[in-house]
């Protein structure tokens, strides 16, 4: 017996965009501009899902009026991403987004202004106070990046984007080496939609749920990056994982805002002792993620216990009342006091630094195939600085929306393959849940390729992740939910083993990749490790840097300090 899955028919379109946060709506309101038949499909609502509706809503942007210059931003970016960021697509961040900004703020995303002028704030990794932050209104603190998204879907909707919500991507069809749409899973239907699209925009955001502590939403799950594997395409820096240093478990899960160390939130351990400048003597708390995160880690190890300690108790009281009044009250609500309680938190997985390959039009390394926002790499090299991955998502989800459909307008389109369009699966009995698979994958993640790592881990983590993609053969899926989940867990392995492979070629030690057995960079890893699918196994290969490296003098920073 087996559960056939039917198809509700063949969708056609212009061009295609897969997700549903920032990136997905800049994309499909600029691809709007120019065709009439644009399609949105999100495993989620449109605008409602992903990381940029939990996001603190701020962005990067250089103000040209000021000491601070695109180029000052430029140089911040690299010497965050430790040399390794595609230079190209760094130019076309730090000079575009000051547009795009404008561009939002016509669409009705409402940016804190003071006197007419946008709020620059300092946030960790910026030379200059250029982050620009979006006005929460009545939302929620755990989802103020909807002041972001719901303008965006306004114009979406108002300028007769079709949106199909609620149904995964689960494969890109290809057909003579060019992406022609793709096949989704409508989960509240239950059967399978088949978008015939000339171009396709991937933006479904990054990976972070693949890893056992996260900020990340339910849904950023890894599948950009295994939708890309699967369909030929490249990706490289999969071994680049962001850990957020400020997390706080209990009472309550949220991030806390990095830019409360520039108001003068310090860090302490069990014995009430300030510990960052022991690992960064000239930065302290205002030093990059990685550093912040590693360091509170071996504090961690070092004590024994689950976390260090927030002290907020030399921030401004006036500073509290005006910047972070929302997350005060949701402490209050707790029985906590921002101003004299010291706050819990660990490091949790925050950014997928790797992506797709693209170049500066956002065309992956597969025809038809654009990407952008969270779903690529490059941009930020070995570690992303504050604010720069919403910057990423306007700037460059503008220019896949365009670059998609020019690629439209000059295809002839091909037909997708008859073949594997409805799904047949054979339900079974098994001994493990989909459920349990999934869980010991994010465990084996987050303590194998954690923020300190080795070849033992690694090695120990590859075996175990191959060992959830075979226990998936063993689980019972007797279902269409099970279905939708079992393929989703598949990407997550996939995704997973792109990450580890990676992470085990490079031996060295660099922005948010440290390897304890390899604890210095060298020179020789100045590049890219790339991972690709080649029949049926994963290919990784090291590609140097080109020449022209602009790669600001920072040779004190690239040395470690641990
Ligand atoms: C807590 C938190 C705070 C942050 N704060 C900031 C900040 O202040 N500034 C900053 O610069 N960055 C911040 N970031 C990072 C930033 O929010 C993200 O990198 C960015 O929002 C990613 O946008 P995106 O559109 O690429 O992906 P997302 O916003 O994550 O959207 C991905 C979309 O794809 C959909 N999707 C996923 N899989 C599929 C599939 N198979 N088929 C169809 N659809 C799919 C999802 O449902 C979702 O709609 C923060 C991140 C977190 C987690």
């Amino acid at each position: 017996m087996s559960v056939q899955i039917s198809c509700a028919g063949v969708l056609q379109c212009d061009v295609l965009i897969i997700g549903g946060g920032a990136t997905a709506l800049i994309a499909a309101l600029e691809a709007r501009k120019e065709v009439d038949d644009v399609v949105m499909v999100c495993k989620g609502k449109v605008g409602r899902s992903g990381n940029t509706i939990v996001s603190a809503a701020q962005f990067a942007v250089s103000d040209p009026d000021s000491p601070d210059s695109v180029e000052q931003h430029f140089q911040d970016t690299l010497l965050g991403g430790q040399g390794i960021n595609d230079e190209a697509l760094v130019q076309l961040l730090t000079s575009q987004v000051g547009h795009r900004v404008r561009d939002l703020e016509r669409y009705g995303v409402p940016f804190v202004r003071v006197k007419g002028e946008l709020r620059r704030q300092l946030s960790p990794g910026h030379s200059s106070p250029r982050c620009v932050s979006v006005q929460a209104g009545d939302y929620p603190k755990a989802t103020q990046g909807l002041s972001i998204t719901l303008p965006l879907l306004k114009q979406v909707v108002s300028k007769g984007v079709r949106l199909i919500e609620r149904t995964p991507v689960i494969k890109l069809l290809v057909e003579e080496g060019q992406v022609c749409g793709a096949i989704a899973l409508d989960v509240e239907g239950q059967q399978a939609v088949v978008l015939q699209a000339k171009a396709v925009v991937l933006a479904c955001g990054g990976g972070g749920r693949i890893f056992a502590l996260t900020d990340n939403t339910l849904d950023i799950s890894g599948d950009s990056y295994a939708l890309a594997l699967e369909a030929g395409a490249t990706l490289r820096d999969m071994e680049f994982v962001q850990f957020f240093p400020a997390y706080m478990t209990s009472p309550l899960k949220t991030i806390i805002p990095t830019r409360l160390f520039a108001q003068g939130a310090v860090l302490r351990n069990k014995a009430g002792e300030r510990f960052m400048p022991r690992y960064d003597p000239d930065r302290a708390e205002m030093a990059t993620r990685d550093v912040m995160s590693r360091a509170i880690f071996l504090e961690m190890q070092r004590t024994g216990e689950r976390g260090v300690y927030l002290d907020c108790t030399q921030v401004p009281p006036e500073v509290i009342e005006q910047r972070h009044l929302a997350l005060a009250r949701v402490l209050q609500k707790r029985g906590l006091d921002l101003q004299k309680d010291y706050l819990t938190i660990s490091p949790a997985v925050h950014f997928i630094m790797g992506g797709l390959k693209i170049d500066g039009q956002c065309q992956s390394t597969v025809p038809g195939l654009y990407a952008a926002g969270e779903a690529t790499g490059g941009l930020h090299g070995a570690n992303r600085i504050s604010s720069n991955a919403l910057s990423e998502t306007i700037v460059f989800g503008a220019i896949a929306g365009r670059q998609a459909v020019s690629f439209a307008r000059e295809t002839k389109g091909s037909t997708p393959p008859a073949t594997g369009m409805g799904l047949v699966v054979h339900p079974r009995k098994g001994d493990i849940s989909l459920h349990e698979v999934k869980e010991a994958l994010r465990q084996i993640m987050w303590e194998g390729v954690s923020i300190v790592r080795s070849e033992g881990s690694l090695q120990e983590a590859s075996l175990k992740v191959r060992g959830c993609r075979l226990a998936l053969e063993r689980c019972s899926v007797s279902t269409f939910t099970h279905i939708v989940e079992l393929l989703q867990i598949r990407h997550m392995c996939l995704t997973a083993e792109a990450m580890v492979a990676s992470a085990l070629l490079r031996t060295e030690s660099r922005g948010a990749h440290y390897r304890e057995d390899y604890p210095s960079s060298d020179e020789r890893w100045l590049g890219s490790v790339h991972v690709a699918k080649a029949a049926d196994q994963l290919k990784v290969d090291f590609v140097a840097k080109g020449e022209n490296v602009l790669w600001p003098d920072c040779t004190s920073t690239r040395e470690s300090r641990f």
